[in-house]
């Protein structure tokens, strides 16, 4: 099983890794981060398996993949 770590004060927000996730783990979070955007957030890692597509298709580098 996998864990993901989203360093949130460098998230965008874009969407990209919600959208990429076979699991749909991640969301995106209502409140903001200190640049004012809204950052994805892990919903619920128990289904999570490792695969890091989340973390190739972020363009910001915000995510950490452990397994
Ligand atoms: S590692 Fe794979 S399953 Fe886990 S959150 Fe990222 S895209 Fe989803
Ligand atoms: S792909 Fe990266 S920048 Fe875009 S929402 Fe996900 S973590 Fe944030």
């Amino acid at each position: 099983m996998g864990k993901v770590i989203i360093d949130e004060e460098r998230c965008k927000g874009c969407g990209l890794c919600v959208e990429i996730c076979p699991k749909h783990i991640l969301t995106i979070a209502e409140s903001t981060n200190s640049f004012g955007y809204q950052p994805a957030r892990v919903a619920n890692d128990e289904e999570c398996t490792g695969c890091a597509l989340c973390a190739q298709m972020c363009p910001d580098l915000a995510i950490e993949v452990y397994k």
